[in-house]
Parts: C-alpha cells; sequence; structure tokens
C-alpha cells in the first residue's frame, strides 16, 4: 500500500496520458517477465525425461550385459555406453534446481554412488569371468545387485520429477496470483488517476485554470454550512475587468484571453493560502475569503486592485479591476450575499471603477 502511494505520487506530476502509458508498459513488462519465468521453469522438466530415460536404459542395459556375458558373447558395446551414461547423469542438471530439497538430493546422490559402486564391481566380474560355474554365479548375483541400485535410482529420479513438478505448479500459482493481483493494482490506479483527472475538470475553468462558477456555488453553500456550525464568518469578493470588450476590440480576443490568465496567476500568487479563487463568468473573477470579517476582506480587495492597476499587461494602458466586497451575515442567503456584492460591485462602476466598494449587512449596522 506504501508503495502504491509513493508510486501515485511519483508519476501523478506528468500529464494524465503519459501516466497511463507508463502503467500500461508497466503491465506489459510483468506480463511479460512472468510469462518468460514460467515457460522458462518448465524447461526443467524436458532435462527430467531424458534423465529418467538414461537411468531406464542403464537398467535394461545391465541385465543385457549379463545375459551376453553369461552366453559368452561381448557385451563391450553395451558396457562402454552405461560407463558414459553414467558420467553423463553424474554431473547433469537434473538436481541443479531449488524446487527440491538437500535431504533428497543427498540421497540421490548417494543411491547413484552404489548403482557406480556395485557396477564398477559387476565389470570387475566380468573381466575376469572364466569357465568357473562359481565365478559365473558370483556374476549373476552381482548383476541383480546391480540392477536392484539401477531400480531404485529410477524410480528416485521419477519421485525427484514429480516432486518438481508439484513444487512449479504452486509457483506458478504464485505467479498467476501475483500477476492478477498486479494487474489489479494497475486497474485501481488507471482507475484513481481517471477519477481523479474528471474532478479536477469538474471544477476547473478550462482557460484560467481557477476554479469554475460550479465549484463556486458548491464552495458558498460548504462555507454558509461550516458558519453557522462553527458560529464563523466569511467574506466574498467580485471583481470585475474594467473596460474588458475594449481590450478585445482594440487589441484582439486572443490577446484579451492571455489577459484573462495573465490576472488569473496574478491573483492566485498575491491570494492567501485558503482563499479561493473563481472565473465566475467572462471576465469576472470571484474570491470566497474563509475566517475573514468586512474591514479584512476591503484590504485584501484593495491588494488586488492596487496590483491589477500597477501591474504592466503588455498593452501600454493601465488595466484596472472594479471590486464589489462583502461580508457573510448570519443565516443570510447565498442568494442575498450575491445580491449585496453584485450591487456594491455595480456602485464601483458606477462611482468611476477601479474602486472597491463594500456592501455592509444592515444586521452590522444596527
Ligand atoms: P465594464 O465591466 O467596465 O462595464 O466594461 P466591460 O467592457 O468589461 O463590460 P462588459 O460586460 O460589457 O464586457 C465584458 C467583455 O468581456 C465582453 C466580452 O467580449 C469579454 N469576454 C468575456 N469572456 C471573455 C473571454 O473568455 N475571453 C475574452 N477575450 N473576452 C471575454
Ligand atoms: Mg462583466
Ligand atoms: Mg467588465
Amino acid at each position: 500500500m506504501y508503495l502504491l502511494k509513493r508510486l501515485i505520487a511519483s508519476i501523478s506530476g506528468i500529464r494524465v496520458s503519459l501516466q497511463i502509458n507508463f502503467l500500461l508498459v508497466l503491465l506489459f513488462c510483468s506480463v511479460l517477465i512472468s510469462g518468460y519465468i514460467a515457460i522458462n521453469q518448465l524447461r526443467i522438466f524436458s532435462i527430467d525425461a531424458v534423465t529418467i530415460n538414461n537411468f531406464g536404459i542403464i537398467r535394461g542395459s545391465i541385465q543385457r550385459i549379463s545375459k551376453q556375458e553369461l552366453a559368452g558373447l561381448s557385451a563391450e558395446r553395451l558396457i562402454t555406453r552405461v560407463d558414459k551414461l553414467i558420467v553423463e547423469e553424474k554431473s547433469a542438471k537434473f538436481l541443479n534446481t531449488p524446487h527440491i530439497s538437500k535431504i533428497y538430493k543427498k540421497k540421490f546422490n548417494q543411491e547413484i554412488k552404489q548403482l557406480e559402486n556395485s557396477w564398477n564391481e559387476l565389470k570387475r566380474l566380468i573381466y575376469q569371468k572364466g569357465k568357473n560355474q562359481k565365478l559365473k554365479d558370483t556374476l549373476y548375483y552381482q548383476s541383480e545387485i546391480c540392477w536392484d541400485h539401477a531400480n531404485k535410482v529410477v524410480y528416485s529420479a521419477q519421485k525427484i520429477s514429480e516432486k518438481k513438478y508439484k513444487n512449479y505448479k504452486k509457483i506458478l500459482i504464485k505467479i498467476i496470483l501475483f500477476v492478477g493481483l498486479f494487474i489489479l493494482g494497475i486497474i485501481v490506479l488507471v482507475y484513481k488517476i481517471v477519477h481523479k483527472r474528471l474532478e479536477v475538470d469538474a471544477i476547473t475553468d478550462p482557460l484560467t485554470k481557477l476554479y469554475n462558477r460550479s465549484y463556486f456555488d458548491k464552495t458558498l453553500l460548504k462555507q454558509r454550512r461550516l458558519s453557522s456550525r462553527y458560529l464563523s464568518t466569511f467574506s466574498l469578493l467580485l471583481i470585475d475587468v474594467d473596460f474588458f470588450k475594449n481590450v478585445n476590440d482594440d487589441f484582439g480576443h486572443q490577446k484579451g484571453d492571455a489577459i484573462l490568465i495573465m490576472l488569473a496567476q496574478l491573483l492566485l500568487k498575491n491570494s492567501r493560502e485558503h482563499d479561493y479563487i473563481f472565473r465566475y463568468g467572462g471576465e469576472e473573477f470571484a474570491l470566497i475569503l474563509p475566517h475573514t470579517e468586512q474591514a479584512n476582506a476591503e484590504i485584501m480587495a484593495e491588494k488586488y486592485r492596487k496590483l491589477v492597476s500597477e501591474n504592466d499587461f503588455g498593452l501600454n494602458r493601465e488595466l484596472t479591476v472594479s471590486i464589489g466586497v462583502s461580508q457573510f451575515a448570519k443565516d443570510e442567503s447565498i442568494e442575498s450575499l450575491i445580491r449585496r456584492v453584485d450591487s456594491a460591485l455595480y456602485q464601483a462602476k458606477s462611482q468611476g471603477r477601479n474602486k472597491v466598494v463594500s456592501n455592509v449587512h444592515q444586521s452590522y449596522n444596527t
């Protein structure tokens, strides 16, 4: 969970489409790697088949060699073959796997050693056999012992291979579970990113990137609720650009858009941490100042008015704003608050613009 949060934090700085592409690549790689691991593990079973078969050949050859030798025929070719197979299988990769415990490996190696010893003894008897019936009996007896040892090795090899397969299945289930969880994690992550993006888009003005009008309505309602619950207050500022129509007419709509973006940045840069800034309408902005009374709200409004009038927007002329200011009065409706701040803004316009005008609720005047 911690890792997931770290991952979200580290990729949340980049573009959403890039974030999703990154996650899809991650998903693809994980499926590829786990698929490779699973297939690579499967290869060990082809080695097993060869080994079991080789020990089977050794077991069968021992019987044939004894028969031929006892019948007076030379089994030299078969003896060489068994020698070669024993050397090969002693150094084979059959036990070279983490799927088998050390005890199993030790037991198997001991069995091979026993087979090797009895085989060497059998060979010794074959090379010194004569017409002596007693020697023939000993050879026959030794070949039975040797066959027995070979049989044990075949049996153990089969058991070991079965055990490997069972362990492999366990590992495969773990891989499938891990990949499944990983895919689920990626889906959750993609869902969170898209969901967050949609949430942000729903409350953001596309031009200025400030909060939009619909979030303004929601925030006002929330502030009103908080005010009555905690007996706190807040103020509302309505900012309207003066003669903005002229800016569009003289410099074009695109320049007008750029000015609106610059204005938004100016307000954002100079606002307090807990204040909310909205694009209220075309060239109008609204600010909600939590825990702020009329007097302080007026100071803030004056600061913004001055900032705008002193800012260089590259127009070769002054750009100004008019601002209406109202503190929320206990229990008043949202409509009433907006009406009052609107009326203050209207007065600022009619008093010559580039002005801050307050509308104080009658309850504060008495
Ligand atoms: P005043 O407020 O001082 O009375 O004059 P004004 O010219 O600003 O007032 P008015 O409300 O008549 O005009 C607002 C102008 O704002 C009209 C419109 O073309 C412009 N406007 C509104 N939204 C946008 C926008 O998104 N981009 C641009 N470039 N202009 C916009
Ligand atoms: Mg306007
Ligand atoms: Mg205007």
